[in-house]
């Protein structure tokens, strides 16, 4: 028997490799099946190259546990190890230093052990013993022991084996007992060797007989040595990609294309990035693409080597091109990686185009589903912009698509106001927004649906791409006022009437916590609705953005604010108007009269004041102009509390604000419940 110590240079490699390695204590047994696995790959080409002469048989490895004797064990027909190849391979941790793998490892913890420098020292993560027993291929190689119970020494010693291949046997450690349930191994062989390249097996098969499930002689072959990514997209139909994304995620509906990504030069790539139908934002979550090194599962989490926003795509990459023992911050610098990252854009952007081109009618089929993607790329990557840009639709509320120049053109000669600005109407919501869509329509306008989740950056964004365009909510304002194509002529109205008006209107409008009103008169032609609620384009945007982004959580905390727009061309509010007038005349004359004294007496003093310095003005006078002040005011207040109280009294402009709010849901509660009251007394 042969004793050594392990050539690391830190004594305490092993409880650095525990510790530090704790949340991904699982990958031991990706790397100790990928170790058996290239052991057999090895015997394969030595056999090729005419070095082994030997029947290789069949290539396998097993994987078996042992709950009784706490033990895992992974076993292989590959080429083996003679005692001076474990000397060399598993004694001296050859390729890098203690020191620098500590120095590594500080960076990123899964990484460094990722591919594969310490690759069968993993094993300790999770063992409080290890022996590998092992024959060379080699002819007159004799079978050897080698154990290890975690401390820096190790025993080397003759072994028994009758057959050419290795196991490594894993004591696995009373804190690590969850790794010696057969569901946890499956789980794991599921994750990590679902498509390694030779038949891994775990246990027999099972079958359901005399109501219970029995093993059988077959052996449980946990993995598809073939997976469709490294197959030939000529060799492959439709079905094929369809079954593969079902064997990769059980619970999603079917993909709405897919690209088969397939380099060699200047890296080496292969895989197949599937659109998904994305149902809810818990899919994006869930469902990842998974790289892969050498069918080796590697990780899920692509940031940096896929685009960002190619990360919501799924599917499969596998590179070994992909340096995978360095930190993430490297991993974006690294020009390979820069390299495939831009490759894989194309490709999309390729795949895209061409399904925009060869089948339109598809390509409109699938935009709803693929918009998100798309638009996201499209506001976060300049380059896939400039190609995107051809191929992006627009969708109006109709449900007819257009591309961006197809769209210019088509609003070009009836949405363009006075200044030259083309105006792009749009709504949000078909439903709520319906009668300004109308009314829109009605002036021979059309109007864009932007109902994505992305659309209220993108369209912020094409006004900034777009060339003098301006994105307008049809609600935004009063239709003449959506699209100026001339200077609108100064409204006839008497401005002591429409302000009463307003006035009156003013008080009624609910006051609700984070809504405030304007209200407005305005003529408006005596066919368009007596009053209309809009809402500022601007105002609305800012909130509809502080909802996707944090850092303008300010513009969340401002109030809704909108305008009700009286129409005063129509019968109703003229009539509110005589009306209101009427019973308010006698009241209002000696108001009105009092305060236009005093406007001219407060006139006169600010004439007298304008004529002198400050320090000629006595206090005596200023005092006076203040009270004159005063005076307006509370005059001014008691005509609001006339106007209020006629208004109060007067259901036909409750009824009228109601109308306004109801047609644009802003009717709840009480209010909703006293507008139901009152319509039912006024047909009574
Ligand atoms: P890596 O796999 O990255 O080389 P490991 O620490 O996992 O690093 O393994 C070190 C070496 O030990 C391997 O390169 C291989 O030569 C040898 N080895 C490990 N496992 C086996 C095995 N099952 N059969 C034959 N050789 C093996």
């Amino acid at each position: 028997m042969q004793k050594g110590n392990i050539g690391v240079t830190t004594e305490n490699i092993f409880p650095v490799i525990k510790k530090f390695l704790y949340s991904d204590h699982e990958i031991f047994l990706r790397e100790m099946v990928s170790n058996a696995v290239d052991a057999t790959q090895k015997l394969k080409t030595l056999a090729n190259k005419g070095d082994f002469k030997g029947e290789t048989g069949e290539l396998k490895v097993y994987v078996k546990v042992d709950k009784d004797k706490g033990t895992i064990t992974v076993s292989d027909n590959g080429l083996g190890m003679t005692e001076e190849e474990i000397d060399k391979y598993i004694n001296q941790i050859a390729f890098s230093g203690a020191n620098d793998f500590l120095d590594k490892y500080k960076e990123d913890a899964n990484a460094i052990i990722g591919h594969f420098g310490l690759g069968f020292y993993s094993s300790f993560m999770v063992s409080k013993k290890v022996e590998i027993v092992t024959k060379s291929y080699q002819e007159e190689a004799k079978a050897v022991k080698w154990s290890c119970d975690g401390s820096p020494s190790y025993e080397i010693e003759e072994a028994e084996r009758a057959e050419r291949g290795t196991d490594v046997i894993m004591y696995i450690d009373d804190d690590c007992k969850e790794f010696l349930e057969k569901s946890k191994i499956e789980e794991l062989l599921n994750k990590y060797c679902h498509f390694l390249p030779v038949p891994v097996v775990f246990g027999k098969k099972t079958e359901w007989k005399d109501g219970k499930q029995t093993e059988t002689d077959e052996d449980n072959v946990i993995n598809d040595t073939t997976p469709l990514w490294t197959k030939k997209p000529s060799e492959l139909k439709d079905e094929d990609y369809k079954k593969f994304y079902r064997e990769l995620y059980p619970m999603s509906d079917e993909p709405l294309f897919w690209i088969h990504l397939n380099v060699d030069y200047p890296f080496n790539l292969t895989g197949i990035l599937y659109f998904p139908k994305i149902k809810s934002n818990i899919d994006l979550q869930r469902n990842k693409i998974q790289l892969y090194c050498n069918q080796v599962y590697v990780t899920d989490s692509v940031e940096g080597i896929v685009p960002d926003f190619l990360t919501l795509l799924h599917g499969v990459i596998d590179s070994p091109d992909i340096p995978l023992n360095v930190s993430r911050s490297y991993l974006q610098s690294d020009s390979n990686v820069k390299k495939i990252s831009s490759y894989i854009t194309k490709k999309v952007s390729d795949r895209l185009q061409s399904l925009f081109k060869n089948d339109r009618k598809e390509f409109e089929q699938k935009w709803d589903d693929i918009k998100i993607f798309i638009n996201y790329g499209m506001l976060t990557q300049e380059d896939f912009y400039d190609k995107a840009k051809t191929f992006a639709l627009l969708k109006d509320c109709e449900g007819k698509y257009f591309t961006f120049e197809e769209y210019q053109q088509l609003i070009k000669d009836n949405q363009t106001d006075k200044d030259g600005n083309l105006i792009y109407l749009y709504a949000q919501n078909k439903e709520a927004q319906y009668s300004y869509i109308e009314a829109a329509k009605n002036k021979g306008y059309n109007v864009l649906l932007m109902d994505g989740q992305l659309d209220t950056p993108m369209l912020s964004m094409l006004e900034r791409k777009f060339d003098k365009s301006r994105f307008t909510r049809v609600d935004a304002d009063i239709i003449d006022r959506l699209i100026v194509k001339e200077n609108a002529d100064k409204s006839e109205l008497d401005k002591e009437k429409s302000d009463n008006l307003s006035a009156i209107f003013t008080q009624q409008m609910p006051k609700t916590d984070k809504t405030e009103f304007m209200v407005e008169a305005q003529a408006m032609g005596e066919n368009s609705m007596p009053v209309t609620i809009t809402q500022s384009e601007y105002m609305r945007r800012m909130k509809d953005m502080a909802q996707i982004q944090p850092g303008m959580s300010f513009y969340g905390e401002m109030p809704d604010m909108y305008t009700l727009v009286l129409n005063t061309d129509h019968q109703l509010i003229k009539e509110v108007m005589a009306d209101s007038e009427k019973a308010t005349a006698e009241q209002l004359k000696p108001i009105e009269a009092e305060i236009k004294g005093l406007r001219a007496r407060e006139a006169a003093l600010q004439q007298q004041q304008n004529g002198k310095k400050p320090e000629e003005i006595d206090q005596s006078e200023k005092d006076e102009l203040e009270k004159c002040r005063n005076d307006i005011s509370s005059e001014e207040q008691k005509k609001k509390d006339v106007l209020a109280n006629y208004g109060k009294e007067n259901s036909k402009i409750h009824q009228l604000i109601d109308l306004a709010l109801l047609q644009n849901g802003m009717l709840k509660g009480e209010a909703l419940s006293n507008f139901v009251k009152r319509s039912i007394d006024l047909i009574k």
